[in-house]
């Protein structure tokens, strides 16, 4: 038997509901209804513990060997089999998926047992700039690009733009930094007829710690890290306690990245911004001052698990994925792009042609 799943159904018609960023409210596409995403919270909360109940059984039980064997029939790992609760298809979602929508009939899906216990995220950023917003975002990205292939700029693929929930670390900790540095004041006077310069050399040692709130890095083995990292900042004084209630509409991930692995990133990145700042203190009042050792580290650090909210496209294009990524919350974005040498040549000759014309047209002329 597959694992269970829920969809978030309107009370009024039974309408699929989508959680809608503009609004904070999930909202019934079919009947104009909404409802706040406490009230569906207390519609729910029975369901989805029976579902997590189910969905801790499923993991020892039949649906896990029902998984496998789907697995297997696939000829892929780690392929999990649910069932649509609206129109009854199986969907096969890879490990990680915690909400989807069905490809069948298209109801927004999401899989409480996914949030079990220890993977229960702490926080959740909701969306807040809807599809209207990242589609708008993503036309003036490619706007000005004539070389860009069709393949990116085709109406129908720039519809497939999705909201996804992707799984965060963000770590508090301390840094504790003790650096030497060997530096030098220069002066210089005139005595007579010589001109004097002085170097007095001084033993510098600056140390101190530093203390770090959400320092963010994600927690899913698919997401590049540099585009994660070059979406940031998110503002976290918008996130909430995690709920289900704010997913159905997206996609959402659970991590496969722990916060263990994901910290190394972290801290490294908490230390470089320390020894900026310690730095920064030193060399302001000394003509040079070179660091000559350093003890910099994080010793500790707690880690909190959160899902923020990306805007996501990825475009096939001469066997490489090309992604366009957005803050779902402030709308940075980040995107790479290919320059495709047949329209590059369709462009060039465009111009030139007009060009080498006239220049025939004066030649003749002489
Ligand atoms: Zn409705
Ligand atoms: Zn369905």
């Amino acid at each position: 038997m597959p694992s269970q799943i829920t969809n978030y159904q309107c009370p009024a018609c039974t309408g699929p509901l989508h959680f809608v960023g503009s609004s904070g409210r999930l909202e019934c596409e079919y009947c104009g209804s909404s409802y706040s995403v406490q009230e569906i919270e207390a519609l729910y909360a029975d369901k989805e513990e029976a579902a997590e109940a189910a969905g801790v059984q499923a993991q020892s039980a039949e649906a896990a060997q029902a998984a496998e064997e789907y697995s297997f029939q696939q000829g892929a790992e780690g392929l999990k089999v649910y069932s649509c609760p609206s129109c009854g298809a199986e969907l096969f979602c890879d490990e990680t998926t915690a909400a989807t929508s069905c490809p069948y009939c298209g109801n927004p899906t999401v899989v409480p047992s996914q949030f079990h216990g220890q993977r229960k995220p702490d926080y959740v950023l909701p969306f807040k700039l809807d599809k209207k917003a990242a589609v708008a975002a993503l036309k003036n990205f490619y706007k000005g690009k004539k070389l860009l292939p069709r393949a990116f700029t085709d109406n129908n693929h720039i519809e497939e733009i999705r909201g996804v929930y992707v799984p965060f670390w963000l770590f508090d900790g301390r840094v504790t930094a003790d650096i030497r540095y060997a530096a030098t004041r220069v002066r210089s006077f005139t005595s007579g007829k010589y001109r004097i310069t002085e170097t007095n050399h001084f033993d510098v040692r600056r140390a101190g710690t530093l203390d770090f709130r959400r320092i963010p890095a994600d927690g899913s083995k698919k997401m590049p890290d540099p585009m994660m990292d070059s979406i940031e900042p998110f503002d976290y004084s918008e996130l909430k306690p995690f709920s289900t209630a704010y997913l159905p509409g997206f996609l959402a991930d659970i991590y496969d990245v722990s916060a263990e692995e994901a910290s190394e990133r972290a801290v490294r990145r908490a230390c470089s911004t320390s020894i900026t700042e310690v730095n920064a203190t030193a060399a302001g009042t000394y003509a040079s001052c070179t660091p000559v050792s350093q003890q910099v580290d994080m010793p500790r650090f707690q880690a909190h698990y959160a899902l923020l909210p990306v805007w996501m496209l990825a475009t096939r294009w001469n066997d490489k994925t090309y992604l366009f990524a957005m803050n779902g919350q402030t709308g940075k974005l980040i995107g790479d792009l290919p320059v495709s040498m047949g329209r590059w040549w369709a462009w060039f000759f465009g111009i030139a042609g007009p060009l080498a014309a006239v220049l025939a047209a004066i030649l003749f002329l002489m």
